[in-house]
């Protein structure tokens, strides 16, 4: 039987706090004692508004208070935050954790239809968004069901709606006394309390809200602090490039910087020139990038004028979420010769990191494995042949993880919960890889079928389901095909109804049905009209078939 255990010490977590206690309330994790000069805080990289985290504390204590006694926020009901990157994300999200809640993240960019799932799927009962997403905001939260003075502005202003800033003056002018913090409840752990939900669709499906505890992502972040490196002036900083409401967002740039007492930079947009130009300016050591973004500073010439400087001061690339091509690790080598390289590997379902290169790892050499196991972790690799045999080192099969960071389950989805989590409640991956005697873990595959785009999902069953309401369309299958810049992309096979002609304008429509209806990064790169889908005796798609089919091409 081979186990995989993490080769790092033991690590000991809190299991009575909360993450807002474990943040705020203790005298041995919370950075709000001493100088205020010397806190770090969330800053806006274009606007250069900055909170430092005493006052993040102070706004959060008061935006929670109103919550509670004005809006009847209860411990165990969910805010959803549907925002792009603004330091009030993690405001909203502090407030709501302090009083027991749970917080919710997902695109802003998402169509009214995606977000109505996201807020059923999340049992969502407050809406915090800002400006630019109201629109869709609001009819996503009538078509489930929440009332407009439960949609609430993150940031800016708009005719008819409060921002959580009116709410936290509300809390000054009116002398409101805090309400006290929600604490775990005699006879429960940290462990048992779901205070985040991140959506996934995990192995198969339709998006799922993932619930993490205030356990898994205190573990986390003990976790990922065994790993890190200072810059030499002791100051952790980081550059919230990624979006927030994606678990290495919720864990990286809005709680690990508190436990750090460091500076998260918040990106509010993305362009190579605003990412550059901050790097510089806040002197980060350490970019946590994705593949597609680590594609741009390869490639893109805009980089050529930020050479020297980003020479001068990156000392390390960090690429998670999704694969990234040893072409490109090879290139960025060549380009960064002083730097050093590290993965993060896991998932929504394991609060980021399952493995990631320690110190020691932190060289190119080691650039094209996903690190080793994060403390307190043990892997297993199952058979793809025989699920339950247990595989040696160097030997490919489906990569299982058990520890601290692993998610509770699927929030109202048990069969879900089932099929991911076993009964030892090791994390089945959907990943095909391999563990080297070294302790190295190897992406290889995926078993799944969710599909990354630029770091982020695209569950198939999502994009068939569109197809599949054209009434000309009998059957379909949705899989990733490789891009160079995006890892894959959506490729729909379409079976036509009997009678229906494939044409180009009826590949066209159903392109359009798609882009109508999904988020940009979902949309479909290519369509193919075929004559069957192959499936199995009981009727299954056999989606594996199909992709060899296309890489066979
Ligand atoms: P998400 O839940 O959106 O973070 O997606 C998790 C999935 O992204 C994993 O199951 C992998 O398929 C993929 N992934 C994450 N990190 C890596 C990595 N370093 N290398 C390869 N694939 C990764």
């Amino acid at each position: 039987m081979t186990l995989w255990k993490s080769p790092h010490p033991e690590l000991d977590f809190p299991t009575n706090l909360t993450t807002w206690e474990w943040a705020f309330e203790t005298e041995e994790f919370s950075p709000c004692r001493g100088d205020p000069a010397t806190l770090g805080g969330y800053s806006n990289a274009a606007t250069r508004e900055r909170l430092n985290f005493a006052e993040v504390k102070k706004k959060a204590t008061q935006l929670s208070t109103i919550l509670v006694l004005k809006y009847g926020l209860q411990p165990q009901q969910t805010v959803s935050l549907f925002s792009s990157n603004t330091i009030w994300y993690p405001v909203a999200m502090w407030a709501t954790v302090r009083a027991g809640g749970r917080v919710n993240g997902a695109s802003p960019s998402y169509t009214v239809e995606e977000m109505v799932h996201a807020l059923q799927t999340a049992e969502a009962r407050f809406l915090m968004t800002i400006p630019s997403s109201l629109e869709i905001a609001l009819a996503a939260a009538t078509g489930a069901g929440i009332p407009k003075d439960h949609v609430l502005l993150l940031e800016g202003s708009a005719p008819g709606f409060t921002s959580i800033q009116q709410l936290i003056s509300l809390y000054e002018h009116d002398q409101y006394r805090a309400v006290p913090f929600y604490h775990i409840p005699m006879g429960k752990t940290n462990k048992d309390i779901c205070g985040y939900l991140n959506f996934s669709s995990g192995t198969t499906g339709l998006p799922k809200a993932v619930m993490l505890s205030h356990h898994n992502v205190i573990a986390q972040c003990h976790q990922l602090r065994q790993l890190q490196l200072l810059p030499a002036d002791g100051r952790y900083r980081i550059l919230a490039v990624m979006p927030l409401f994606h678990i290495t967002g919720l864990v990286r740039f809005c709680h690990y910087p508190v436990f750090m007492n460091g500076e998260s930079i918040m990106l509010p947009k993305f362009t190579m020139d605003s990412m550059l130009s901050a790097i510089i300016e806040h002197v980060v050591e350490e970019l946590i990038l994705v593949p597609p973004i680590i594609v741009r500073v390869v490639r893109d010439p805009v980089v050529d004028k930020y050479l020297p400087d980003l020479r001068r001061i990156v000392k390390r690339w960090s690429s998670g979420s999704a694969p990234c091509s040893p072409e490109i690790i090879d290139q960025l080598h060549a380009k960064f010769p002083n730097t050093g390289f590290r993965q993060g590997y896991g998932a929504t379902e394991s609060t980021a990191c399952i493995s990631s290169h320690p110190p020691s790892h932190f060289d190119f050499k080691y650039a094209k494995t996903g690190g080793k196991l994060v403390a307190n972790t043990i892997a297993k690799v199952l058979s793809l042949d025989e699920p339950r045999r247990l595989l040696g080192p160097g030997e490919t099969g489906e990569i299982c993880a058990q520890g601290p960071q692993i998610a509770m389950g699927y929030l109202g989805n048990e069969e879900a919960t089932k099929e991911s989590f076993d009964e030892e409640h090791f994390l089945h991956t959907g990943d095909v890889g391999h563990i080297t005697e070294d302790g190295l873990i190897c992406i290889e595959d995926r078993i799944k079928e969710m599909i990354k785009v630029k770091g982020l999902q695209v569950p198939p069953a999502e994009l068939e389901d569109v197809l599949l309401s054209h009434p000309n369309v009998e059957e379909c299958a949705v899989l990733g095909i490789p891009d160079p810049y995006s890892g894959e992309k959506p490729k729909a096979f379409v079976v036509p109804k009997s009678g229906i002609r494939p044409s180009d304008s009826f590949g066209q429509e159903l392109l359009s049905l798609v882009k109508g209806r999904k988020v940009r990064y979902k949309w479909l790169a290519e369509l193919e009209f075929t004559d069957e889908i192959p499936r199995n005796g009981t009727g299954k798609l056999l989606r594996r078939v199909l992709k060899v089919m296309e890489q066979d091409r």
